[in-house]
């Protein structure tokens, strides 16, 4: 009775107030959330364009691999990311990060689908955020989409990194502060030690600026959690250092 009248109170609310598109405030589109297809339509996807085949930055017609992964050697194996945080990627991530719209995430599932099952792996390890900001923020948006992944691949979620210190936002640093600015932020929590080892990991988070955080915390998951193998993932990939 409940369910059945909250339907109908949900149908009267979308018919007084219809769900509009979260950036141009058109009439948000079916089956996607807070977004309309023309919108949609004007993200820029990583499958469409040539990128690093380590680490998904977008390269010229003469690289193989970008700069970063030929001078900088990542510690994860690769790094897979769906759009780029440029143009309506970069609001939505926005929206995402800083708004709690996190179920903007669900207009990507069958691009994470798709790119995903091109890949094995036993266990879903987001990277966290400082209990600080998690407090403040009320959520991770890397939780929501590790919560999202482990859904649809049935495999489990191990919160395995703590953030000990409270750095700046990746986006607000230059390059030499991004790359210098995870290094000794995150630590292997003690308890999830003999839950990682040995296993394929997929490393979540939300957006990929240099890769730095998540080559430093997949190091970590190797050499101290004994992991196999570290798949990183970030819905979003920034691409270019400004
Ligand atoms: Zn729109
Ligand atoms: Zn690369």
């Amino acid at each position: 009775m409940i369910k059945w009248l909250s339907k109908i109170c949900g149908s009267i609310e979308s018919l007084v107030f219809p769900p509009t598109c979260i950036i141009c405030g058109q009439l948000q589109s079916e089956g996607r959330s807070f977004l309309c297809n023309l919108c949609f339509r004007e993200i820029i996807f990583l499958r469409q364009i040539r990128k690093c085949e380590i680490c998904s930055l977008p390269i010229t017609e003469e690289e193989v691999q970008c700069q970063d992964c030929r001078q900088l050697n990542p510690k994860f194996d690769k790094l897979i990311s769906i759009f780029l945080y440029d143009g309506i990627g970069a609001e939505i991530m926005k929206f995402i990060k800083f708004n709690g719209k996190y179920l903007l995430i669900h207009n990507f599932i069958e691009d994470i689908k798709e790119i995903l099952s091109q890949y094995e792996f036993d266990t879903i390890v987001p990277i966290p955020s400082h209990i600080r900001k998690f407090i403040s923020r009320g959520y991770n948006p890397s939780y929501s989409i590790a919560t999202l992944i482990s859904k649809l691949y049935s495999k489990p979620i191990v919160y395995a990194l703590e953030k000990v210190k409270e750095k700046p936002s990746q986006l607000e640093l230059s390059i030499e502060e991004r790359l210098r600015n995870p290094s000794d932020a995150f630590k292997l929590s003690k308890k999830a030690k003999d839950t990682v080892a040995g296993k394929i990991i997929l490393l979540v988070d939300d957006i990929a600026t240099t890769g730095a955080t998540l080559s430093s915390c997949a190091n970590i998951l190797k050499n101290e959690g004994g992991c196999k193998k570290v798949i990183a993932f970030s819905l979003a990939r920034t691409p270019h250092i400004k």
